[in-house]
């Protein structure tokens, strides 16, 4: 495993807003990369994360909700689709590993049903809700080229990415 660097929105916004492609088998090589991308998550830390966000455009997406204190909860999402929405939504404060130190409410949908194949290529079907549905929309949305910020006003678009800039500038 190995920690990979993640890609931000004031560097890399050509790669972060690409379409990220459908895997064609979930095989050894892409576990290999669903690890990555665990270890990553975990080390920057964050509870999502899709692989176009450490520069792979690949439909793959990790995530774990568990809360401090708590077994790990790791969850592999391969093709994840969004086949059901609630009318319903709820927001949410949200952030970015691609758009460090910003924070935003969102409005979503508050339940979605979505089918997946998880870390051996078994097919799942679902219906969530809560932070689990927050943040598989997140992530979906990495995976269309959408980031959080692009759910809000062009004035607080403009200004988070003058932020990340700033922080960027300031971390080398
Ligand atoms: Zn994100």
């Amino acid at each position: 495993m190995a920690i990979r660097p993640i890609l931000n929105v004031a560097e890399s916004a050509a790669i972060l807003k690409q379409v990220s492609a459908p895997v064609e088998r979930v095989d050894d090589e892409l576990r290999a990369l669903m690890d990555d991308m665990l270890e990553t998550m975990y080390d920057a830390p964050g509870i999502g994360l899709a692989a176009v966000q450490i520069g792979v455009l690949k439909r793959v997406i990790v995530m774990d909700l568990a809360k401090e204190g708590e077994e790990p909860q790791p969850r592999f999402f391969v093709n994840p689709e969004i086949t059901w929405t609630s009318d319903e939504t709820a927001p949410y404060e949200e952030g970015c590993l691609s758009v460090p130190e910003v924070y935003d409410e969102v409005q979503r949908p508050a339940r979605v049903r979505l089918t997946w194949l998880d870390y051996d290529g078994v097919a799942h079907d679902e219906e969530v809700d809560g932070l689990f549905a927050t943040c598989i929309q997140h992530e979906m949305d990495h995976l269309n080229g959408v980031l959080f910020i692009d759910h809000l006003s062009r004035l607080k678009r403009d200004r988070a990415i003058q932020r990340v800039k700033k922080v960027i500038r300031e971390a080398a």
